[in-house]
């Protein structure tokens, strides 16, 4: 085994971390976590740390590490048939078997399925579904994509423009012109607090309509959004929300893509978010918890309505220009599989809901009367904790405080992953969806200890 220091000096010398401050690390004035391996909600790493993994990797080792029955998947196909592509209708026995397997667990309107490797890269796969299907109806002007500001759906050309988040367009010339940004479904942080929520989301509904309004009906394709908000916050929506919002696109014949990459397959205690907010989409955009990373892998699942126009398109202009080399790849298909069957056997889903509700009242029971507390939010197993200012006035710390980071860095110290959200001081909690009562007990505490130590 290599030694410690070795690996350290190559680590710094050679490896560009994704969301990193690489000067920082570069010099080792950032601190870096050599993981080596994991089982149930606890990883360990090389300093002999065993940690509670509060966030699943990001949000998306849904069964838990070291399940032997995906392991044992990847192995066996990886011996039998490493790779075979998908290209001009291959397939493998695992991939045909996935695509049923989603089909049987989406929405019912659901139809068909696309792979691809991550989250980033099925919404590039959506975006130009959505352009094809707007050429192949012949309106080929009908292309702009409307997104949420703090809407997260990956960091590539397009995906990081639909992003709605400043840190990943400053300094990369984005967002590009195809995409327009409208207000987030953010109700904690309404500007006028006598609102209620169906008000506010009234409001948004509105602002959306103006936009389209401004822009063009004509000009507009689809409007894309997590179920409930992620990275840029993880924020429920507001009652009344996605209903005032999909009558607005129906109006104006837009396309709804639900990017489901963190809610889909259990995390809310329903199988989709979609399913859980009544949302009705033309495209679902799934990842992290089809193979609870145990394998890159991401599904575009498209509708019986999309679908019929990529048929015509197909009959019309030939064959489909868009592959992946590793589209459908065995053995992320393998692992897709046994990941599947085992949140069945599992009953995860249903977990994600109980724990889920155990969860949020015990830390709302534990914080909820802090003054700095604002609010505790979620569902299922997709939890905050907003930490403000003044709770009566919703005043906000200033961002160089850090306060959020300081509150993770605690918790890490008393052996608790928790995720400091890029925007704001907002705690998250995703564990895996295994978790038991006694490990949400542990978290809860250690957060108390931490906001009662930090703040
Ligand atoms: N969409 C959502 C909602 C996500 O949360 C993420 C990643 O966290 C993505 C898309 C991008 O996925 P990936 O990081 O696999 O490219």
């Amino acid at each position: 085994m290599l030694k410690n220091d070795q690996l350290d000096h190559w680590d710094r010398e050679t490896f560009l971390h994704p969301s990193t401050n690489w000067g920082q690390f570069a010099r080792g004035d950032a601190p870096n976590r050599i993981v080596t391996g994991g089982k149930g909600v606890y990883i360990k790493d090389r300093d002999g740390n065993q940690l509670l993994d509060g966030f699943a990797g990001l949000y998306c080792v849904n069964v838990g590490y070291g399940r032997s029955e995906i392991a044992d998947a990847i192995a066996e196909q990886a011996k039998e048939l490493a790779y075979y592509h998908a290209y001009v209708g291959h397939g493998t026995e695992a991939s045909i078997t996935l695509s049923q397997m989603i089909i049987d667990r989406a929405p019912p309107n659901m139809r068909k399925v696309y792979y691809g490797l991550s989250g980033s890269d099925a919404n590039e796969t959506n975006i130009k579904l959505v352009w094809y299907y707007n050429n192949v109806l012949e309106r080929p002007e009908k292309k702009k994509i409307i997104s949420r500001w703090r809407g997260y759906h990956g960091s590539g050309l397009i995906t990081g423009s639909l992003t709605g988040l400043e840190l990943f367009h400053k300094q990369f010339d984005l967002p590009l012109p195809q995409v327009l940004h409208t207000e987030a479904p953010y109700y904690f942080r309404r500007p006028d607090a006598s609102m209620s929520e169906m008000e506010f989301s009234a409001q948004c509904a509105a602002r959306l309509e103006d936009l389209i309004l401004t822009e063009g009906p004509e000009t507009i394709a689809a409007f894309i959004g997590e179920p409930a908000l992620g990275t840029g916050g993880l924020v429920p929506p507001p009652s009344g929300y996605w209903d005032a919002i999909q009558s607005v696109l129906r109006k104006y014949d837009i396309l709804l893509i639900a990017d489901e990459v963190v809610t889909g397959f259990g995390r809310l205690g329903s199988m989709f978010g979609s399913e859980h907010y009544n949302i009705e989409p033309d495209i679902i955009t799934s990842a992290k918890g089809l193979t609870s990373a145990y394998a890159p892998l991401s599904a575009s699942i498209v509708s019986e309505r999309v679908w019929q126009v990529l048929e015509r398109g197909t009959d019309t202009f030939g064959p489909i220009g868009h592959g992946w080399t590793y589209s459908a790849h065995p053995i992320g298909a393998a692992a897709g599989v046994a990941n599947l069957k085992l949140v069945d056997s599992l009953e995860l889903v249903r977990n994600a809901s109980d724990t889920g509700a155990y969860f949020k009242a015990t830390l709302i029971e534990a914080l909820g009367s802090h003054p700095n507390v604002g609010e505790v939010r979620g569902d299922g197993l997709l939890l905050a904790v907003e930490l403000v200012e003044d709770r009566e006035k919703r005043t906000f710390f200033d961002p160089s405080r850090a306060i959020g980071a300081k509150v993770a860095a605690h918790l890490l110290q008393k052996g608790v992953i928790a995720r400091a959200m890029p925007q704001g001081d907002i705690l998250g909690f995703a564990p895996p969806l295994c978790i038991s009562r006694e490990e949400i007990d542990t978290i809860v505490s250690a957060m108390a200890d931490a906001v009662q130590n930090v703040l």
